[in-house]
């Protein structure tokens, strides 16, 4: 593709969610429930398949969220979110020193309320300046709830007896004062104009679907307004990434699992990754991605692709890779020079390696 590719080269990527919060609140039941909506909204085989990671395009989002995403009024191509929830997850990785994903979704169950790790993932988003907003998840636990599957806030909520709307008030006003609390000046979404300057209360049930158009509208509107520019990538250009996981895989031997937030990854490129001792310097044998359900009984659970563009998941086979961890920087070589990649991989693993130091 290199010499012939004749797509407009600067390109906007769809922007990378992160979700945290305290254990049991729902994070896993919330990204279950988003990848099941986008796989029942989404043709056979329309979904593109990813490697640690769930896309989510626009007009899937659009499907799922009805009147509250018109896909005209957008130009970021949807969501990519990152399949492994949790603070680990997100602070190790990382990209150019910042935090890997652009955005994140803050998990509290309205029962539990704040708890240790809830406030360990206020003190993570604002020391990374993370741009989040609020899950006020299992609104259907509210005694008497009135089930709406998949339905909008509104509707459900309209749906309610007034018994059950204020008990649910009660429930979100405190969280919302437990923000306030901690610094954080918030509101229920729909009250929020600048959510640069307020944090953003989504009530949601991950069981019941309710409350996910109104998340998933917030998330896409938010990264549109205020980080349309932080999503201008030269798609063309070599990729930039990040390392989920280093895995061996039976037939292909050591793989990293990588998040390229920037540019391409192609089947012949030259790679730097980051190493436990030095960076690595390797070529693609082989790039990756999960095999259609259907197809998995006579193949690879793999097939291989020639080529993928950020925002994307990606397992990337190569020799060498034996040192590679998680966390770290990988960049594509092409026509540069190997010395200077090597050496921004060396500076990339540098910061990681103070910052880990600060916070340990
Ligand atoms: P995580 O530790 O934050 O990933 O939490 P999980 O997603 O594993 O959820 C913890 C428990 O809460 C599980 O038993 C879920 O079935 C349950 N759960 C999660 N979300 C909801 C919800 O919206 N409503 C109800 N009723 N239960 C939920």
């Amino acid at each position: 593709m290199s010499d012939t590719d004749t797509r407009d080269p600067t390109s906007l990527r769809t922007p990378i969610v992160a979700v945290l919060g305290h254990v049991d609140h729902g994070k896993t039941s919330l990204l279950d429930k988003i990848r099941g909506s986008a796989v029942i909204e989404g043709e056979a085989g329309a979904i593109t398949q990813h490697i640690g990671a769930t896309a989510v395009p626009l007009d899937i989002v659009s499907s799922i969220a009805g009147d509250l995403v018109d896909p005209e009024d957008f130009d970021l191509p949807g969501l990519l979110f990152i399949d492994t929830p949790g603070h680990h997850s997100f602070t190790t990785l990382r990209s150019r020193g910042g935090a890997l994903a652009d955005i994140a979704i803050l998990v509290v169950d309205v029962n539990d309320g704040f708890q240790p790790q809830t406030l360990e993932a206020l003190d993570i988003l604002r020391r990374s300046e993370t741009p989040f907003i609020v899950a006020a998840n299992k609104i259907d636990t509210v005694p008497g709830w009135n089930e709406n599957e998949d339905s909008p806030i509104n509707a459900t909520y309209e749906s309610q007896t007034d018994r059950v709307q204020g008990r649910l008030d009660e429930q979100l006003y405190e969280i919302i004062g437990n923000l306030s609390d901690e610094g954080f000046s918030a509101d229920l979404y729909w009250r929020v104009q600048n959510f640069q300057r307020n944090v953003g209360v989504v009530p949601v049930s991950a069981m019941t679907g309710e409350g996910v158009p109104d998340l998933l509208a917030v998330m896409m509107g938010l990264s549109q307004r205020y980080m349309k520019e932080e999503m201008e990538i030269d798609v063309t250009g070599p990729g930039v990434g990040t390392v989920l996981e280093v895995k061996e895989e039976k037939g292909f031997g050591k793989t990293v699992d990588i998040v390229l937030y920037d540019g391409t990854i192609r089947a012949d490129d030259q790679l730097v990754v980051g190493g436990q001792n030095d960076p690595i310097v390797t070529d693609v044998r082989a790039l990756l991605q999960p095999r259609p359900l259907a197809e998995i009984r006579t193949e690879s659970r793999f097939e291989k692709v020639d080529e993928v563009s950020a925002a994307a998941g990606i397992k990337v086979a190569a020799p060498e890779l034996d040192d590679a961890m998680a966390g770290a920087p990988v960049r594509v070589v092409r026509d540069r020079n190997l010395e200077d990649v090597v050496h921004e991989v060396q500076a990339e693993l540098a910061d990681i390696a103070v910052d880990t130091e600060e916070q340990g």
